[in-house]
């Protein structure tokens, strides 16, 4: 049986995603208290010896916080639009976040050709490393003001399953707003079970419903499923937890921790 505080313990270079839904209040504002609340625990695992990179959505509801009255722009260039304004937004309060920790940070916009081309992937990889070992945090988005359909990775779950997977983590941790895997919608259906520990991913499939995305995000279960299954090809396990709960981060060190670990045989 995986337990999420070992997993968090034995790992060293963690990939961490946070979801729109967790970085926004519930009135569509950005959340710059869960920000400043994630950068100190960040800071205390960093103390710690572990080394993190952080994926990053909220731009377009930080674009749309920015702006208000394109809230309700629908069109694909408006949101891009919106995501070139919210991205400024998002990078400054996580700057402003960690500068508290004293700790830099750095941005990466990618998409998914990136990824693709071996040049560029090179690069990055290079870049992400350089960043950790001065101490540096890179925050990733998609670049979503140049990403159209066909160079769109278009959730960043897949995103920062393929950072993990080109940093070679140990581990990925993906903050959403629901506990783990549950057996069914909990929000809808009081006895759906969380399921702590998955070592069979067609297997979990299979059992389980998955709904459609989230208020804010482009994910959903299906996009963390997807992850899970990248990274777990690559020997790097998956920890799904609730990015709302108080210590988010470092609560997850606690024997009690909720979530679900996705397990590797490796
Ligand atoms: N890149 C998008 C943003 O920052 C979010 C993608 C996602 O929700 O996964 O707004």
């Amino acid at each position: 049986m995986g337990k999420i505080n070992e997993s968090l313990k034995k790992a060293r270079k963690i990939v961490i995603k946070i979801g729109s839904n967790t970085l926004a209040k519930a009135d569509g504002t950005q959340n710059t208290e869960f920000m400043a609340e994630f950068a100190e625990q960040c800071a205390e695992l960093i103390k710690q010896g572990k080394q993190i990179i952080l994926v990053s959505s909220g731009a377009q509801v930080a674009g749309v916080s920015t702006t208000k009255e394109w809230a309700r722009k629908k069109d694909v260039h408006y949101r891009q639009a919106l995501c070139a304004i919210g991205q400024v937004e998002l990078m400054h309060q996580w700057r402003k976040a960690f500068q508290k920790q004293d700790l830099h940070i750095g941005q990466l916009l990618l998409t998914k050709d990136d990824f693709k081309n071996e040049h560029r992937s090179l690069n990055i990889r290079n870049t992400l490393f350089t960043l950790v070992d001065e101490g540096v945090v890179p925050i990733i988005n998609e670049n979503d003001s140049v990403s159209f359909d066909e160079i769109k990775i278009g959730d960043n779950d897949n995103l920062s399953a393929l950072t993990a997977i080109l940093w070679s983590a140990d581990l990925l941790i993906l903050f959403s707003d629901i506990d783990g895997v549950y057996s069914d919608n909990p929000k809808t259906n009081p006895d759906a079970k969380l399921i702590e520990s998955v070592d069979n991913i067609p297997e979990l499939r299979k059992s389980i419903k998955i709904g459609d995305t989230n208020a804010f995000g482009t994910g959903g279960m299906e996009t963390k499923i997807q992850a899970a299954e990248k990274v777990t090809e690559y020997g790097i396990e998956m920890l799904l937890a609730n990015g709302g709960k108080e210590k988010a981060l470092t609560g997850l060190l606690e024997e009690n921790a909720k979530g679900t670990v996705f397990k590797t045989e490796l």
